[in-house]
């Protein structure tokens, strides 16, 4: 069983990479790739357990993208960690969240919610990338709601009054940086029309010509017909087809597992590799 896309507390994913390595080989996963948002920090982490737990693992971290004005989602496989333009935007996003979160929790203690920016950073691990779950997180401490889908479906959503973007390279820029680190780029639940507005087929025939290898078809957040249309655009285009859990722990109900990818898929992901290989576990 291969999943593809998880999340540890190197960015909003509540286990650590260990941990998340440890649950992989409890839930009977092969393989699992961690995807933290904007950074690889989690990688060795995650490939010392991998190997204590014997399950491969496939390093790789979801990138903040923006294609024609909407947030992408761009899951990235294998690429030279050390590949500096690739890095620096990595780098340039994380540092970006701070301000950008910053000034979400200013926006609501001027509204009169409890939360400091302290209570923040009580929330996250040293050296994570910062998102909105880490706010969701400080207020349900603060006993102002009782979870991170609570605190989203009230005040933290793409569209609510509180809602800040931060940097994000442009997608197709993205693909192409990827693929120069020896990366394997391929789109995040393009059609999870609940959080973001679901890209087009002309938007994804944009990316294949930057480079796209793969497509996320099997994801919670798609429904039928958004699993369908990706399978569709990928044997147009002929991309990967992926599927995964997006697990962040605690933090969401997804279970590892429950979306998975076929050893086909993945091995044509490994040989469009050429940053890192895969470690075995
Ligand atoms: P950010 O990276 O700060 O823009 O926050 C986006 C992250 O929030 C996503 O990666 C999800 O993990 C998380 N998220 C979005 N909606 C929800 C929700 N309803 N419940 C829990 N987490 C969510
Ligand atoms: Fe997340
Ligand atoms: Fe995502
Ligand atoms: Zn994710």
């Amino acid at each position: 069983m291969i999943d593809l896309h998880t999340h540890s507390t190197r960015s909003d994913g509540t286990d650590a990479p260990a941990d998340l390595l440890a649950q992989a080989a409890q839930a009977g996963l092969t393989t699992l790739a961690i995807t933290d948002h904007d950074t690889t920090a989690g990688w060795d982490e995650a490939a010392e357990a991998a190997q204590r737990h014997g399950v491969a693992l496939v390093r790789g971290a979801e990138l903040s993208t923006r294609h024609r004005g909407r947030s992408v989602h761009l899951l990235a496989y294998l690429f030279d960690p050390a590949d500096t333009p690739l890095a620096e935007e990595m780098r340039r996003m994380r540092e970006d969240r701070v301000p950008r979160l910053q000034r979400i929790v200013e926006h609501m203690q001027d509204d009169g919610f409890a939360v400091t920016w302290e209570g923040v950073l009580a929330q996250v691990q040293e050296g994570a990338a910062l998102g909105r779950p880490h706010l969701a997180d400080a207020l349900v401490a603060a006993g102002i709601a009782t979870d991170r889908n609570e605190v989203f479906n009230r005040w933290l959503h793409n569209g609510s009054a509180y809602y800040e973007p931060h940097y994000a390279v442009d997608t197709a820029e993205a693909v192409a940086l990827v693929r120069a680190a020896g990366g394997v780029p391929v789109v995040a639940h393009p059609f999870a029309t609940k959080r973001q507005r679901a890209l087009g087929a002309d938007d994804v025939a944009a990316l294949v010509e930057a480079g796209l290898v793969g497509i996320e078809a099997e994801h919670r957040d798609h429904d039928d017909d958004g699993r369908a249309f990706a399978r569709q655009l990928a044997a147009r285009h002929d991309l990967v087809v992926t599927g995964s859990s997006d697990f962040h722990g605690d933090g969401k109900d997804n279970r590892l597992g429950e979306n998975t990818t076929t050893p086909e898929s993945l091995e044509r992901i490994v040989a469009a590799a050429s940053g890192v290989t895969p470690v075995l576990g």
